[in-house]
């Protein structure tokens, strides 16, 4: 089959696979060839339940990239938000903590989004710019050791691309991560997030609310209609009995925890559940090859930030490969990729060590912790000036962000 060449291959055309690819081309032009190979993109996306919290940050990247204005009308701003901490069966759960949503007059700290209408006009914008979309997987490469100019990539529909730079935006399992060597430190959880969709009889208002369970964070989410996804952390054994029930007694354990404030709920989407855990990837960065997204770390969703960290990771890359292109130099040199990893690596290990230690401070029945939790989430909840930087820092807008998730363009 045929032989490209290719400045940037990118392996995975998930969220941070299409965005990155869009990125370069808008700010390169024709000239730069980007090629996307996943046999995703040729799958129907129906199947994916998730809905994800895109934060200020990441929706700006998404406007100045001419992606949001095409989803808008789907996405769910988020106007409020309550944290809880109770146990199963308190009759009341007392509110420690509420933001009202927003990070600037009219613009929510978050919007609600189905994962497969974001993905979908992602892959419509990158056809649209004259990205390469290729619904086949990167099966094998070969670096041609430290001096060489390019990688060859094989693809397992035969076809073979050259390129001066991979991406390796294959997932958390990715292939290329582990052909590079890369090893990655974290651990499980020991928990599974039971995920699904539920329509309710009252609307939500834009409510997201966490209620902190003692099995971990119960979290409801709201979309647009009256509809909200759930998230529900439980020991993974009991989310294996939970998901193994028959439909009307999963749905009275989902009512026991979701309450009746929104009227009656029914369930409107399928059950599935997912490990969770906690990874990072050992380098961001070998001879010629980028990781990006959860191939280069993978966070629990207790605070929502696992794909806006990637987001990040494919916005820094962006910008160092464009300056670099932009002056005639290498895109995958190693002091283009060295630049990207001294960037994201460190906040990437601060943002993990956060939501695991949130993790482990909330999904556990001490009292004397309860107890702590309460009195710093309602002192949060009572400064104005430091609820005020919690919500910048979960909109994605804290530290050295690059210029996409600042709405700045390339
Ligand atoms: C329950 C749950 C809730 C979450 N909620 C949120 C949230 O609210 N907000 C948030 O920011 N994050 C959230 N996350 C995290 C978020 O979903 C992920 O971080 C995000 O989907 C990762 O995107 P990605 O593009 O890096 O990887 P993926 O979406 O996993 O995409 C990887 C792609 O690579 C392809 N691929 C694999 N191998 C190859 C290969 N060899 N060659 C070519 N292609 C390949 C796959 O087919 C796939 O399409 C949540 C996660 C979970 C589990």
């Amino acid at each position: 089959m045929a032989r490209t060449d290719a400045d940037v291959l990118i392996a995975g055309g998930g969220f941070a696979g299409l965005t990155l690819a869009i990125a370069l081309r808008q700010a390169l032009g024709p000239s730069f060839a980007v090629t996307v190979a996943d046999p995703a993109l040729a799958a129907n996306r129906s199947g994916d339940q998730r809905a994800s919290a895109i934060v200020a940050a990441a929706r700006r990247l998404f406007e100045t990239l001419g992606v949001w204005q095409g989803v808008r009308d789907a996405a769910q701003p988020i106007l409020d938000m309550v944290v809880t901490d109770s146990r199963l069966d308190d009759a009341v759960r007392p509110v420690f903590l509420t933001f009202a949503g927003e990070i600037e007059p009219g613009e929510p700290f978050a919007h609600m989004i189905e994962n497969r209408l974001l993905v979908d006009a992602l892959a419509a914008k990158a056809r649209e710019v004259g990205v390469a979309l290729r619904p086949t997987a990167v099966a094998r490469w070969d670096g041609h050791g430290a001096s060489a100019q390019s990688i060859d990539a094989a693809c397992a529909d035969g076809s073979a691309i050259s390129t001066r730079l991979l991406v390796a935006a294959d997932g958390a399992r990715s292939s290329i991560r582990t052909a590079a060597g890369i090893a990655t430190h974290g651990w499980n959880y020991g928990q599974s997030a039971i995920v699904t969709t539920v329509s309710h009889e009252r609307d939500h208002e834009g409510r997201a609310e966490e209620h902190f369970l003692p099995a971990g964070p119960f979290a409801i989410l709201p979309l647009k209609g009256r509809r909200s996804s759930i998230v529900w952390t439980e020991a993974t054994a009991e989310a294996e009995r939970i998901m193994a029930l028959p439909d009307d007694a999963f749905h009275a354990e989902l009512e026991q925890r979701f309450k009746l404030h929104l009227g009656e709920i029914s369930i409107v989407g399928a059950r599935r559940t997912h490990p969770l855990g906690f990874f990072v990837a050992r380098s961001f960065i070998a001879e010629r090859i980028a990781l990006v997204g959860d191939a280069a770390h993978v966070i629990h969703p207790i605070a929502g930030q696992g794909l806006n960290m990637g987001l990040k990771d494919v916005a820094a890359l962006a910008e160092v490969v464009v300056d670099a292109a932009r002056l005639g130099l290498d895109p995958g040199s190693a002091s283009v990729l060295e630049r990207y990893q001294r960037w994201r690596r460190f906040d990437t290990m601060a943002m993990g060590f956060a939501t695991d230690g949130l993790n482990r401070l909330f999904s556990n029945r001490s009292d004397v912790l309860r107890f702590a939790r309460d009195v710093g989430l309602g002192l949060v909840d009572r400064v104005p000036n430091l609820k005020r930087l919690f919500i910048r820092e979960a909109a994605g807008l804290v530290g050295e962000v690059p210029k996409l998730l600042r709405g700045e363009l390339l």
